[in-house]
Protein backbone atom coordinates (compact mmCIF):
# COMPACT_ATOMS: atom_id res chain seq x y z
CA UNK A 1 0.00 0.00 0.00
CA UNK A 2 1.63 3.23 -0.89
CA UNK A 3 1.84 5.71 1.59
CA UNK A 4 -0.47 9.05 2.15
CA UNK A 5 1.17 12.05 1.96
CA UNK A 6 2.37 13.18 5.01
CA UNK A 7 4.17 16.50 6.95
CA UNK A 8 7.67 16.39 6.66
CA UNK A 9 9.09 13.26 8.43
CA UNK A 10 10.84 12.72 12.19
CA UNK A 11 13.65 11.28 12.44
CA UNK A 12 13.79 10.53 16.23
CA UNK A 13 12.24 7.01 17.66
CA UNK A 14 8.42 7.02 17.12
CA UNK A 15 8.77 4.62 20.04
CA UNK A 16 10.36 6.84 22.75
CA UNK A 17 11.38 9.79 20.98
CA UNK A 18 15.18 9.15 21.09
CA UNK A 19 17.14 10.59 18.48
CA UNK A 20 20.38 8.53 19.44
CA UNK A 21 20.87 5.25 17.13
CA UNK A 22 23.41 2.96 16.03
CA UNK A 23 24.25 1.91 12.66
CA UNK A 24 23.00 -1.83 12.02
CA UNK A 25 23.83 -1.58 7.80
CA UNK A 26 23.34 0.05 4.62
CA UNK A 27 20.58 -1.44 2.38
CA UNK A 28 19.54 -0.70 -1.11
CA UNK A 29 16.22 -1.38 -2.67
CA UNK A 30 16.78 -5.03 -3.36
CA UNK A 31 13.48 -6.19 -4.69
CA UNK A 32 12.24 -3.61 -6.64
CA UNK A 33 15.05 -1.21 -7.88
CA UNK A 34 13.29 1.29 -8.03
CA UNK A 35 16.56 3.88 -6.89
CA UNK A 36 19.94 3.20 -7.00
CA UNK A 37 20.48 4.98 -3.37
CA UNK A 38 22.27 3.10 -0.72
CA UNK A 39 19.66 3.32 2.77
CA UNK A 40 20.78 3.32 6.42
CA UNK A 41 19.00 0.80 9.28
CA UNK A 42 19.46 2.26 12.27
CA UNK A 43 18.35 0.49 15.86
CA UNK A 44 17.26 2.98 18.32
CA UNK A 45 20.03 3.57 21.00
CA UNK A 46 17.44 3.65 23.85
CA UNK A 47 14.49 0.69 23.00
CA UNK A 48 15.92 -0.90 19.81
CA UNK A 49 13.31 0.18 17.51
CA UNK A 50 14.40 -0.40 14.05
CA UNK A 51 14.17 2.30 11.40
CA UNK A 52 15.18 3.70 8.22
CA UNK A 53 17.27 6.73 8.87
CA UNK A 54 16.70 9.25 7.34
CA UNK A 55 13.27 9.02 6.09
CA UNK A 56 12.68 10.21 2.92
CA UNK A 57 10.93 12.95 2.05
CA UNK A 58 6.80 12.08 0.95
CA UNK A 59 8.06 13.00 -2.98
CA UNK A 60 10.71 10.28 -2.24
CA UNK A 61 9.23 7.53 -0.85
CA UNK A 62 6.35 7.78 -3.79
CA UNK A 63 9.35 7.48 -6.21
CA UNK A 64 9.83 3.74 -4.33
CA UNK A 65 6.17 2.09 -4.88
CA UNK A 66 5.98 0.89 -8.80
CA UNK A 67 2.46 2.38 -10.08
CA UNK A 68 1.48 -1.68 -9.63
CA UNK A 69 2.82 -2.28 -6.15
CA UNK A 70 0.30 -4.82 -5.31
CA UNK A 71 -1.00 -8.49 -5.79
CA UNK A 72 -2.28 -8.56 -9.16
CA UNK A 73 -2.38 -5.99 -11.93
CA UNK A 74 -5.45 -4.78 -13.73
CA UNK A 75 -5.71 -7.75 -17.05
CA UNK A 76 -3.53 -9.51 -16.04
CA UNK A 77 -4.20 -13.14 -16.90
CA UNK A 78 -3.91 -14.81 -13.81
CA UNK A 79 -3.90 -18.65 -14.35
CA UNK A 80 -6.14 -20.68 -12.14
CA UNK A 81 -3.26 -22.49 -10.47
CA UNK A 82 -1.84 -19.24 -9.26
CA UNK A 83 -5.40 -18.22 -8.32
CA UNK A 84 -5.59 -21.67 -6.88
CA UNK A 85 -2.43 -20.76 -5.13
CA UNK A 86 -3.35 -17.90 -3.66
CA UNK A 87 -6.37 -18.50 -2.59
CA UNK A 88 -4.91 -21.97 -0.81
CA UNK A 89 -2.25 -19.75 1.17
CA UNK A 90 -4.69 -17.01 2.47
CA UNK A 91 -6.77 -19.37 4.26
CA UNK A 92 -4.46 -18.60 7.05
CA UNK A 93 -5.55 -14.91 7.24
CA UNK A 94 -9.50 -15.64 6.82
CA UNK A 95 -9.14 -18.28 10.03
CA UNK A 96 -7.30 -15.73 12.00
CA UNK A 97 -9.95 -13.18 11.00
CA UNK A 98 -12.82 -15.21 11.21
CA UNK A 99 -11.25 -16.23 14.94
CA UNK A 100 -11.55 -12.13 15.56
CA UNK A 101 -14.95 -11.74 14.32
CA UNK A 102 -16.49 -14.23 16.31
CA UNK A 103 -14.70 -12.80 19.77
CA UNK A 104 -15.98 -9.36 18.77
CA UNK A 105 -19.27 -10.47 17.27
CA UNK A 106 -20.67 -9.63 13.71
CA UNK A 107 -20.17 -6.95 12.61
CA UNK A 108 -18.69 -4.78 9.40
CA UNK A 109 -14.66 -5.45 8.55
CA UNK A 110 -12.69 -3.57 7.28
CA UNK A 111 -9.38 -4.44 5.69
CA UNK A 112 -7.11 -1.61 5.77
CA UNK A 113 -4.48 -1.87 2.42
CA UNK A 114 -6.67 -4.36 0.68
CA UNK A 115 -5.03 -4.50 -2.49
CA UNK A 116 -6.96 -6.96 -5.03
CA UNK A 117 -9.36 -7.91 -2.36
CA UNK A 118 -9.26 -11.93 -1.95
CA UNK A 119 -8.99 -11.83 1.36
CA UNK A 120 -12.31 -9.80 1.22
CA UNK A 121 -13.75 -11.66 -1.10
CA UNK A 122 -13.08 -15.07 1.06
CA UNK A 123 -14.55 -13.50 3.76
CA UNK A 124 -17.22 -12.72 1.94
CA UNK A 125 -18.15 -15.74 0.40
CA UNK A 126 -18.20 -16.83 4.19
CA UNK A 127 -21.05 -14.75 4.65
CA UNK A 128 -19.33 -11.80 6.25
CA UNK A 129 -19.50 -8.20 5.37
CA UNK A 130 -16.51 -6.42 4.17
CA UNK A 131 -15.02 -3.28 2.94
CA UNK A 132 -11.47 -2.13 1.54
CA UNK A 133 -9.17 0.66 1.38
CA UNK A 134 -6.06 1.33 -0.89
CA UNK A 135 -4.55 4.06 -2.10
CA UNK A 136 -4.39 2.43 -5.51
CA UNK A 137 -7.38 3.32 -7.68
CA UNK A 138 -5.97 0.09 -9.95
CA UNK A 139 -6.35 -2.22 -6.98
CA UNK A 140 -10.06 -0.77 -5.89
CA UNK A 141 -11.43 -1.67 -9.65
CA UNK A 142 -9.74 -4.85 -9.18
CA UNK A 143 -11.53 -5.86 -5.94
CA UNK A 144 -14.58 -4.24 -7.08
CA UNK A 145 -14.40 -6.13 -10.78
CA UNK A 146 -12.67 -9.57 -10.21
CA UNK A 147 -13.41 -10.05 -6.16
CA UNK A 148 -16.94 -7.97 -5.76
CA UNK A 149 -15.69 -6.11 -2.68
CA UNK A 150 -16.37 -2.31 -2.16
CA UNK A 151 -13.00 -0.73 -1.56
CA UNK A 152 -12.90 3.22 -0.78
CA UNK A 153 -9.32 4.94 -1.55
CA UNK A 154 -7.63 7.44 0.41
CA UNK A 155 -6.42 7.44 4.30
CA UNK A 156 -7.94 5.52 7.49
CA UNK A 157 -9.14 9.08 9.22
CA UNK A 158 -10.68 9.93 5.50
CA UNK A 159 -13.05 6.26 6.15
CA UNK A 160 -16.27 7.28 5.15
CA UNK A 161 -17.85 5.57 8.27
CA UNK A 162 -19.21 6.78 11.67
CA UNK A 163 -17.40 6.06 14.81
CA UNK A 164 -17.68 2.74 16.30
CA UNK A 165 -19.22 1.18 12.96
CA UNK A 166 -16.94 -1.54 12.57
CA UNK A 167 -16.60 -5.03 14.38
CA UNK A 168 -13.08 -5.77 12.82
CA UNK A 169 -10.60 -3.63 11.27
CA UNK A 170 -7.52 -5.26 10.13
CA UNK A 171 -4.03 -3.90 8.70
CA UNK A 172 -1.81 -6.31 6.96
CA UNK A 173 2.09 -5.30 6.34
CA UNK A 174 0.41 -1.62 6.51
CA UNK A 175 2.15 -0.10 9.86
CA UNK A 176 5.95 -0.45 9.13
CA UNK A 177 5.14 1.23 5.49
CA UNK A 178 3.73 4.52 7.66
CA UNK A 179 5.88 7.12 8.89
CA UNK A 180 3.17 7.66 11.73
CA UNK A 181 1.45 4.71 12.42
CA UNK A 182 0.16 5.77 15.55
CA UNK A 183 -2.22 8.20 13.42
CA UNK A 184 -4.17 4.83 11.98
CA UNK A 185 -3.89 2.89 14.96
CA UNK A 186 -5.96 5.87 16.67
CA UNK A 187 -8.07 6.11 14.18
CA UNK A 188 -8.80 2.32 14.21
CA UNK A 189 -9.78 3.22 17.54
CA UNK A 190 -12.27 5.85 16.74
CA UNK A 191 -13.84 3.89 14.32
CA UNK A 192 -14.04 0.15 16.26
CA UNK A 193 -17.42 -0.81 18.38
CA UNK A 194 -16.74 -1.03 22.46
CA UNK A 195 -14.83 -4.75 22.70
CA UNK A 196 -14.24 -4.94 18.08
CA UNK A 197 -11.25 -6.12 17.51
CA UNK A 198 -8.26 -4.81 15.39
CA UNK A 199 -5.84 -7.45 13.41
CA UNK A 200 -2.13 -6.39 12.75
CA UNK A 201 0.65 -8.30 10.81
CA UNK A 202 4.41 -6.72 10.59
CA UNK A 203 7.30 -9.16 9.24
CA UNK A 204 9.05 -9.96 12.93
CA UNK A 205 12.50 -8.06 13.12
CA UNK A 206 13.03 -10.79 16.55
CA UNK A 207 12.82 -13.59 13.17
CA UNK A 208 15.49 -16.11 12.73
CA UNK A 209 15.06 -15.50 8.79
CA UNK A 210 16.15 -11.74 10.09
CA UNK A 211 19.24 -13.30 11.90
CA UNK A 212 19.97 -15.70 8.97
CA UNK A 213 19.87 -13.44 6.07
CA UNK A 214 20.59 -9.91 7.55
CA UNK A 215 20.05 -7.17 5.09
CA UNK A 216 19.45 -9.23 2.23
CA UNK A 217 15.99 -10.28 4.60
CA UNK A 218 13.14 -9.71 2.59
CA UNK A 219 11.23 -8.43 5.56
CA UNK A 220 13.17 -5.03 5.87
CA UNK A 221 12.60 -4.07 2.58
CA UNK A 222 14.47 -0.88 2.03
CA UNK A 223 13.63 1.93 1.30
CA UNK A 224 9.66 0.85 1.78
CA UNK A 225 9.62 0.18 5.31
CA UNK A 226 10.32 3.29 7.26
CA UNK A 227 10.17 1.00 10.85
CA UNK A 228 10.96 -2.57 11.55
CA UNK A 229 9.12 -3.85 14.70
CA UNK A 230 9.80 -6.95 16.65
CA UNK A 231 6.83 -7.77 18.95
CA UNK A 232 7.68 -5.88 22.13
CA UNK A 233 7.16 -2.61 20.01
CA UNK A 234 4.31 -3.21 18.46
CA UNK A 235 2.84 -3.92 21.96
CA UNK A 236 4.19 -0.67 23.02
CA UNK A 237 2.35 1.20 20.20
CA UNK A 238 -0.48 -1.23 20.79
CA UNK A 239 -1.17 -0.19 24.36
CA UNK A 240 -0.91 3.05 23.62
CA UNK A 241 -3.31 3.36 21.19
CA UNK A 242 -5.96 1.75 23.47
CA UNK A 243 -5.62 -1.98 22.64
CA UNK A 244 -4.84 -5.13 24.59
CA UNK A 245 -2.91 -8.08 22.41
CA UNK A 246 -5.06 -10.94 22.86
CA UNK A 247 -4.15 -13.47 20.50
CA UNK A 248 -0.35 -13.56 18.38
CA UNK A 249 0.78 -15.97 15.76
CA UNK A 250 4.28 -16.42 14.29
CA UNK A 251 3.09 -18.23 11.01
CA UNK A 252 1.63 -17.68 8.04
CA UNK A 253 1.50 -19.79 5.05
CA UNK A 254 1.03 -17.10 2.42
CA UNK A 255 4.36 -14.62 3.82
CA UNK A 256 6.83 -17.03 5.88
CA UNK A 257 7.91 -19.23 3.34
CA UNK A 258 7.53 -17.34 0.21
CA UNK A 259 9.75 -14.35 2.42
CA UNK A 260 12.60 -17.33 2.44
CA UNK A 261 12.20 -18.34 -0.59
CA UNK A 262 12.87 -14.34 -1.97
CA UNK A 263 15.31 -13.88 0.55
CA UNK A 264 17.33 -16.24 -0.66
CA UNK A 265 16.36 -15.31 -4.66
CA UNK A 266 14.60 -11.95 -4.94
CA UNK A 267 14.67 -12.57 -8.96
CA UNK A 268 12.51 -15.39 -8.47
CA UNK A 269 9.98 -13.15 -6.45
CA UNK A 270 6.49 -13.43 -8.69
CA UNK A 271 5.64 -9.84 -7.23
CA UNK A 272 9.34 -8.58 -8.12
CA UNK A 273 8.87 -9.82 -11.67
CA UNK A 274 5.65 -8.20 -12.44
CA UNK A 275 6.27 -5.07 -10.64
CA UNK A 276 9.76 -4.24 -12.74
CA UNK A 277 8.06 -5.64 -15.87
CA UNK A 278 10.36 -8.44 -16.43
CA UNK A 279 9.81 -9.99 -20.06
CA UNK A 280 9.15 -13.72 -19.94
CA UNK A 281 7.87 -16.46 -21.99
CA UNK A 282 5.22 -18.46 -20.36
CA UNK A 283 7.67 -21.37 -19.92
CA UNK A 284 9.91 -19.07 -18.17
CA UNK A 285 7.30 -17.70 -16.29
CA UNK A 286 6.67 -21.46 -15.51
CA UNK A 287 9.98 -22.46 -14.77
CA UNK A 288 10.75 -18.55 -12.44
CA UNK A 289 7.04 -19.89 -10.38
CA UNK A 290 8.27 -22.87 -9.70
CA UNK A 291 11.89 -22.45 -8.40
CA UNK A 292 10.50 -19.31 -6.22
CA UNK A 293 8.01 -22.07 -4.95
CA UNK A 294 10.72 -25.22 -4.67
CA UNK A 295 12.62 -22.72 -2.55
CA UNK A 296 9.47 -22.08 -0.27
CA UNK A 297 8.58 -25.44 0.11
CA UNK A 298 12.47 -26.33 1.40
CA UNK A 299 11.78 -23.29 3.51
CA UNK A 300 9.21 -24.25 5.11
CA UNK A 301 10.39 -26.73 7.98
CA UNK A 302 13.07 -23.95 8.73
CA UNK A 303 10.00 -21.18 8.91
CA UNK A 304 7.53 -23.77 10.62
CA UNK A 305 10.83 -24.29 13.47
CA UNK A 306 11.63 -20.34 14.13
CA UNK A 307 7.43 -19.77 14.19
CA UNK A 308 6.73 -22.67 16.95
CA UNK A 309 9.80 -20.83 18.95
CA UNK A 310 8.22 -17.72 18.37
CA UNK A 311 10.45 -15.80 15.90
CA UNK A 312 8.54 -16.59 12.89
CA UNK A 313 9.12 -13.91 10.67
CA UNK A 314 5.79 -12.85 10.88
CA UNK A 315 3.42 -11.27 13.88
CA UNK A 316 -0.49 -11.79 13.18
CA UNK A 317 -1.68 -9.75 16.59
CA UNK A 318 -5.84 -9.99 17.36
CA UNK A 319 -5.70 -6.81 19.84
CA UNK A 320 -8.75 -6.01 21.90
CA UNK A 321 -10.13 -2.50 21.90
CA UNK A 322 -10.02 -1.49 25.63
CA UNK A 323 -10.71 1.76 26.48
ZN1 LIG B 1 13.25 4.32 20.73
Amino acid sequence: MPPSPSPAPSNACLACGSPDSHTLFHASDRLYATTEKSFLVVECARCRLLRLFPKPTPEELSSYYPTNYWHANPGDQITALEDLYRRFVSWDHVRFLESAIRHAGPGLVLDVGCGGGLILRLLRERGHQVLGSDFSLDAARVAWIQNHVPVFCGTLSQAPLPPASLSVLSMFHVLEHLYEPQDYLNAAHRLLKPGGRLVVQVPNAASWQFLLFGEAWNGIDVPRHLHNFRLADLTVLLDRCGFTPVRVKHFSLRDNPAGFSTSLAPSLDPMARRVRRIPESPSLRLAKNIGHLSLALLGLPFTLLEAACRAGSTIMVEARKTS
